[in-house]
């Protein structure tokens, strides 16, 4: 039995107190496979939570958002190399616990780190204790430099507390490269970065019709942004090609 199968099953037990269905078990083993196949291709995982995603998932699947699917997404990402998950939300912490399940799945099944950039000006009681139900060592928070001071009380706590805007807006970005992840938003639409969100010819294709894999190994695709374009906005705050830039220094 390989370290990670052992992991996996210590897992089990784990999930299950979470409240996982049984069933689910089966595709852990799976994930045990994928991850020790991954490709290297990218780092991170980088999704937008908003108010409209549950909405625009119910359109797209008829009864509202299907954890399994964003679960694959998680998993895909993992197998182009992914090791971060990297949330940008603008819904409060407890109105959106399908989506802590998922990083609950991504930390307990593959042992990604998470990073929350919350979008907001403070925090209230009972997000915090959302937060507890997190791995602390595995659990990154960043808000903008403007808010850093409401939410020293996380960093009381013992968590991990960074800035989402290290860089003026304007000046050409120290990040990573937009090649290292992959950014999907509220409406599963995969987009080459956070910056170029919304423009057409940097939609590289939607969660429902295409697979991480080919995107990453489609060399018609848009894996860098055009340099005439290339500058910080508002587009790039809690980009974990940055930001890991910055934590590296
Ligand atoms: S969002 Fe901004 S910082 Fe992130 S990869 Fe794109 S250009 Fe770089």
């Amino acid at each position: 039995m390989s370290q990670t199968e052992r992991n996996v099953k210590k897992q089990d037990l784990t999930l299950e107190l979470l409240g996982f269905p049984k069933t689910i078990f089966k595709k852990i083993r799976e994930c045990s496979k994928i991850a020790e196949s991954a490709h290297k291709d990218i780092s991170y995982l980088w999704i937008r939570v908003s108010k409209d995603s549950e909405k625009a998932n119910r359109k797209k699947q008829g009864d509202g958002l299907n954890l399994n699917d964003w679960l694959n997404v998680v998993d895909e990402a993992v197998s182009a190399g992914a090791n971060w998950l990297v949330l940008t939300i603008q819904v409060p912490l407890d109105q959106m616990e399908e989506t802590i399940e998922i990083c609950r799945w991504a930390q307990n099944t593959y042992n990604m780190k998470v990073g929350l950039f919350l979008c907001r000006e403070n925090i209230t009681t009972s997000e915090i204790k959302v937060l507890g139900s997190l791995k602390k060592e595995l659990t990154q928070i960043f808000v903008k430099k403007k808010a850093f001071e409401k939410f020293k009380k996380l960093k009381e706590m013992g968590l991990f507390l960074g800035i989402a805007d290290p860089q003026e807006y304007g000046d050409k970005p120290n990040c990573e490269g937009a090649s290292k992840l992959l950014y999907v938003d509220n409406e599963g639409s995969i987009y080459t970065c956070g910056l170029v969100v919304g423009m057409k010819n940097y939609k590289l294709g939607n969660i429902y019709d295409r697979k991480f894999q080919e995107i990453v190994k489609d060399p018609s695709l848009p894996h860098t942004v055009d340099e005439k374009i290339h500058k910080v906005s508002e587009g790039c705050d809690g980009c974990p090609s940055l930001l890991m830039r910055y934590l590296k220094k």
